[in-house]
């Protein structure tokens, strides 16, 4: 399917969730019913949607033994069953193109494989690390960096299997931030999440700890006000980080959750790929980012989507983020203004890309190009002159005492 074309006119909100998303049953409304009653094959997807030969083809790839399927009622209400380009439907429903291997594909994009320094246990930087606490999620994304080993088994790994992960942490005082992801650690029972952030508390030097999870998005349910006092009581410095790609995923439900997350204090934080077909369009980034503001979760990143296996049906050229962010600064505030983001190949690190408003520069003269298109040019202070009056010493006055 052709990329959608950026809008290049006025940006206008696009809306949020349709009305068969609404709120739901006392039934539906328990995460345990979701995860029960989760679509897996074939069969469940031929009631469910009106499906296409393209998709029938990945559905059966996918059962034979490829990346799973898994599509939460809650998002099931989200898709449209009719349309085989809903922009949920194509980040859930496998299709043939998932067979597909195009320049760039690689199994494991971000190199995590290479940066293992203890199982589970990622470092990319010298001063944050990953844990990989579960291979579990309530929906799998077809868009996944870690579908090579999300679904595969295992579940959620207990406190044991994790302890040479702590140790290790433990043994590495530059080590101030764990971001706990998976698979989604919001599928584990909170039973099992909550000893293993009590463990990263008791850690001295972790001094924050993020938690990555597309619950809020595919099993908002999940997220009940327990859950909620239980993470807060876990650690003092937990960051919620959440996925949201579309503003048709603010869903009711979503929206509970996500204010319930704040009134516990857990500050929110999302993420959204950038996805072709899905929200590559200035109106649809501008109603989600308005939208997740509107709920008190800062949306921080635009992720240019990561080149994984099978994935390149979904990936845009590195210019339509360009592009989009361009449309987007001048017309949202900072604070729903996300950065655009390449996570470069082979886990190198991430690297922010922005649109150039450098038109040129002259020694003490920058010429600036405003959102408007106008040219402005911003001129340097006079550089400061040396002399007694300096304050560039760092001796207390006096002068040295020894
Ligand atoms: S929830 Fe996250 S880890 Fe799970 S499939 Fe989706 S993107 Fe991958």
């Amino acid at each position: 399917m052709a990329s959608l074309p950026v809008v290049s006119g006025p940006v206008g909100p696009a809306p949020e969730a349709p009305a068969r998303a609404g709120d739901s049953t006392p039934a539906e409304d328990d995460w345990r019913w979701q995860a029960r009653h989760t679509l897996r094959g074939l069969d469940a997807l031929e009631r469910a949607l009106r499906l296409t030969d393209a998709e029938r083809e990945g559905i059966r790839r996918a059962e034979a033994g490829g990346f799973p399927i898994a599509i939460t009622p809650h998002t099931l209400g989200l898709i449209d069953p009719r349309d085989p380009a809903c922009p949920i439907r194509r980040q859930v429903v496998p299709v043939a193109a998932e067979a597909a291997e195009v320049p760039g594909d690689l199994r494991d994009p971000l190199g995590e494989e290479a940066h293992e320094v203890a199982p589970e246990l990622v470092r990319r930087y010298p001063d944050r690390v990953l844990l990989l606490a579960t291979d579990r999620c309530a929906v799998y994304c077809r868009f996944c960096t870690r579908s090579r080993m999300v679904g595969d088994g295992g579940g959620a790994r207990s406190l044991a299997r994790l302890e040479p992960a702590f140790r290790w942490i433990e043994a590495h005082p530059e080590i101030q931030d764990v971001i706990v992801s998976g698979g989604d650690p919001l599928v584990m029972a909170t039973s099992r999440l909550r000893p293993i952030l009590e463990r990263l508390a008791g850690i001295e030097h972790v001094l924050t700890v993020r938690l990555a999870t597309r619950a809020p998005v595919t099993i908002p349910q999940r997220v009940t006000d327990e859950l909620c006092a239980a993470l807060r009581a876990a650690h003092p410095a937990l960051w919620v980080m959440t996925h949201f790609n579309h503003p048709r995923e603010l869903a009711p439900a979503s929206t509970r959750a996500l204010a319930r997350l704040v009134d516990h204090g857990l500050p929110v934080m999302n993420q959204t790929v950038l996805l072709r077909g899905v929200n590559d369009d200035a109106s649809t980034l501008e109603a989600l980012f308005r939208g997740l503001v509107r709920r008190r979760t800062r949306p921080y990143y635009l992720l240019q989507a990561d080149p994984v296996r099978g994935t390149g049906h979904l990936r845009t050229p590195l210019d339509v983020g360009v592009r989009l962010m361009e449309q987007l600064q001048g017309r949202l505030s900072g604070i729903a203004l996300p950065k655009l983001i390449v996570d470069t190949p082979g886990g190198r690190g991430k690297v922010p890309i922005t649109p150039d408003y450098v038109v040129r520069r002259a020694p003490g003269r920058t010429t600036l190009r405003t959102f408007r298109g106008e040219q402005v040019d911003y001129v340097d202070p006079p550089a400061p002159s040396p002399g007694p009056s300096s304050t560039a010493s760092a001796e207390p006055p006096g002068g040295p005492t020894a």
